[in-house]
């Protein structure tokens, strides 16, 4: 959908004009997995999909809201007692909420909106439609809320009024995003950085693939990972007293503590240690316009991710065998693990070999065509029109 439909959409449901459009992202990661609640360092990027809204205010305390993709419309006030049934409006309500609970006034309003970030892909659909509504409310408004308290809002929405408890990376990513730039985010300190993006000129392309597969799981292996990495840390620490988490670590540490900890602890340490490093070195190799050492460490994270953190499946083991078997600079399980994307750094001249093959080797492998997201890095949260 352009913007034009969008317009034209709001005026017919709503009976007057937009009074403004607004947008707001979704993000990919290049590198830096499982490190956020190890105190480290994430690489976020915003994408060129994302969330696009038309609103105005309506004078009244109602909000009513049109999703365009849905084809649904649904309208609340703006009390906790109003929370709405349909699960995408909960978004909107939440950001209107956590607005309201920090002693901000928001007035009831009309918006339509639409998006192109795939759902539930490990894009952050979610941040964008939060981020979106954030940006636009604060802006029209005028309530003097700073960009990082717009990425907190969409971060407490999740966690109060969805039930994800999320870190922070997706909102800060979506609000926060500059064409041409990753950001750095320190997920201690919460410090960012800006650092060059910028394939296209030096002849690659980011794309994603999408495994279509999320592999149930039992016995909730993300808790396990994390109190594997506490269990490491906190035997690193009776040592050396300065190190809060496996951020602060180094291997020499970890080996000291080899006979103190479970092979599997141990393995999840390696990673993690080795990680906080791969990000930083993929940073400075990204400064200098080194996509070649960018996309070794993304392969290194994988089998890392694959190998020691064991959160790959065979579907994602098979994508990062495409990528080699095609030429492809890096490519890596981007997410959580168990399914999903990876994310893959292609030369441009490799591109359409890549893309044509692997949709056919995994179509032959597993009788599942494979989605697939270009993707260019670019500006976060704004206003359109
Ligand atoms: P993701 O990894 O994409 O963030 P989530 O499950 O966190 O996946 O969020 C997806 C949810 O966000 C959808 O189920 C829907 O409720 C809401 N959402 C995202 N994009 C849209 C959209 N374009 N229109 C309406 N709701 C959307
Ligand atoms: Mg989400």
């Amino acid at each position: 959908m352009e913007t034009k439909q969008l317009k034209e959409v709001f005026a017919k449901r709503f009976g007057e004009a937009a009074e403004a459009l607004y947008a707001s992202p979704g993000r990919v990661n290049l590198i830096g997995e499982h490190t956020d609640y190890n105190g480290g360092f994430v690489l976020p990027g915003a994408i060129d999909k994302g969330i696009t809204l038309a609103v105005k205010a309506n004078g009244t305390d109602t909000v009513r809201l049109f999703s365009v993709d849905y084809d649904e419309e649904c309208s609340f006030g703006m009390n906790e007692a109003d929370k709405p049934e349909k699960n995408w409006a909960r978004y909107v309500f939440g950001v209107v909420r956590e607005i309201v609970k920090r002693g901000k006034t928001v007035g009831g309003f009309d918006a339509a909106f639409y998006g192109d970030v795939p759902l539930g892909a490990g894009l952050s659909s979610s941040a964008a439609l939060e981020s979106a509504f954030a940006f636009a409310l604060n802006d029209m408004f005028g309530l003097g809320v700073d960009r990082f308290e717009l990425a907190r809002i969409g971060q407490a929405t999740e966690h109060n009024y969805v039930g994800v408890k999320c870190g922070i990376m997706d909102q800060f990513a979506s609000v926060f995003g500059k064409k041409g730039n990753l950001i750095r985010l320190d997920c201690r300190s919460l410090e960012y950085e800006y650092v060059p993006f910028d394939p296209a000129p030096a002849g690659y392309r980011v794309v994603l693939i999408d495994s279509c597969v999320k592999h149930e799981l039992v016995n909730n292996p993300y808790n396990r990972r994390r109190e594997s990495c506490e269990a490491a840390a906190a035997a690193i620490r009776r040592r050396h007293p300065e190190v809060e988490f496996l951020r602060d670590a180094t291997f020499d540490m970890l080996a000291e503590v080899k006979d103190e900890i479970s092979a599997e602890d141990h393995d999840r340490a390696e990673f993690v240690i080795g990680e906080v490093q791969r990000l930083l070195d993929a940073c400075h190799a990204l400064v200098k316009g080194d996509y070649e050492t960018v996309g070794h460490k993304m392969y290194e994270t994988h089998d890392g991710l694959s190998r020691l953190y064991e959160v790959s499946c065979e579907e994602l083991d098979f994508l990062n065998g495409c990528a080699k078997k095609y030429g492809v600079t890096g490519s890596r399980i981007m997410g959580g693990g168990f399914g999903g994307c990876t994310i893959n750094l292609v030369p441009e001249a490799r591109y359409e070999a890549f893309i044509d093959g692997t949709l056919a080797d995994y179509k032959a492998r597993f009788n599942i065509l494979p989605k697939v997201y270009d993707v260019v890095v670019s500006d976060g949260a704004r206003r359109v029109e």
